[in-house]
């Protein structure tokens, strides 16, 4: 049985084609999902911008995402036709080295078979996916809400690496540093929202969320008057930029940590005080991806609506106009789009 799928292709910075093309069955354990939300990420945009050095041109794109089962490869018991799934785009290995370590996150599998292509009518999800990291949508979980799960176990990993306690100074205010202000805030610690985004900040502040505007004041000095002087307990950078790298330090205190969880290009180089380092005892970490773990945890935090994240959707656009959905978000405009095919 032959089907087509319209897949939108990134063939070159800032185009964006939509292509039918043609799918068969899914091959043994593997799952075919009709897609009904695919969120996109600041990774997308990136690679939308000037493309990725694990992406070359012409590169399928996107990789949060839920949907529907409408085919399932021989060997699949857990999930069955028109059932409601939703996944992150990675699995690990479980045999190699970094596995058997119980760091599955550096898994030598986990880039090379990343899933792409959320974008789509339809996406294939590998046996390994199916094994570890797919998940039956609740009935009560909208398909936007279920297609959080990859974010939201990226944060949940981030967090588990920080143990948040005291104040915490997150740098951003995209999804990821709203997302990790409220994961702070569940944890018991108190987040403090960094960005000069009005739109942005809003959304934070209609969160609950403490935020520092950063056009407004200088936002070290805010940080230090609201702790007392000494700066926060811990600071999560979530830009993705060097220049935010290299200023997270001066907002923590002495024997504070700082989390560097926005990725930057390879290449990059950055550069700190020792000092400020050495005698301030200050403890650098950089957590990357997430573990099977952390995907469940963040199914239950989704599942028992522990969050409500629907509001960092702040455009929705058909798969046909995912072009004007990636020029809008190259323009500045809102957080996250939704691509509902
Ligand atoms: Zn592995």
């Amino acid at each position: 049985m032959s089907q087509t799928s319209r897949v939108a292709v990134l063939v070159a910075p800032r185009h964006i084609e939509v292509r039918e093309e043609h799918i068969g069955p899914p091959p043994p354990g593997a799952i075919q999902v009709r897609v009904r939300a695919a969120l996109t990420d600041g990774t997308d945009l990136k690679t939308y911008r000037r493309g990725h050095p694990k992406m070359p041109f012409p590169t399928r794109f996107g990789h949060e995402f839920s949907g529907d089962v409408t085919a399932v490869g021989t060997g699949v018991t857990d999930f069955a036709i028109d059932e409601g799934v939703m996944c992150v785009h990675t699995a690990p290995c479980g045999r190699c080295a970094w596995c058997a370590r119980g760091q599955e996150e550096l898994c030598e599998h986990i880039m090379p078979t990343m899933l792409l292509g959320a974008y789509a009518d339809t996406i294939e999800v590998p046996r390994t996916v199916v094994e570890r990291n797919c998940f039956h949508k609740p009935e009560h979980l909208s398909y936007r809400e279920a297609a959080f799960l990859e974010p939201l176990s990226c944060v949940v990993h981030s967090l588990e690496f920080l143990q948040p306690q005291g104040i915490v100074a997150v740098i951003g205010d995209g999804a990821f540093g709203i997302m990790h202000g409220l994961i702070v805030r569940e944890r018991g610690a108190v987040p403090l929202l960094i960005g000069r985004r009005p739109e942005r900040l809003e959304i934070a502040r209609g969160y609950g969320l403490e935020v520092v505007d950063a056009r407004a004041v200088d936002p070290v000095t805010a940080v230090r008057e609201r702790t007392g002087g000494i700066g926060a307990d811990a600071v999560i950078e979530c830009t993705g930029t060097r220049e935010a790298w290299e200023a997270a330090p001066a907002f923590v205190r002495r024997g504070g940590t700082v989390s560097f969880f926005g990725g930057l290009p390879t290449g990059t180089n950055v550069t700190f005080a020792a000092e400020r380092l050495h005698y301030d005892e200050i403890r650098l970490i950089s957590p990357f991806h997430f573990t099977p773990r952390d995907v469940r945890a963040a199914y239950e935090l989704l599942a028992q609506r522990r969050l409500d994240l629907l509001p960092l959707i702040t455009q929705t656009y058909r798969l046909g106009d995912i072009a004007e959905a990636f020029a809008r978000l190259d323009a500045g405009e809102g957080v996250k789009a939704c691509i509902e095919p």
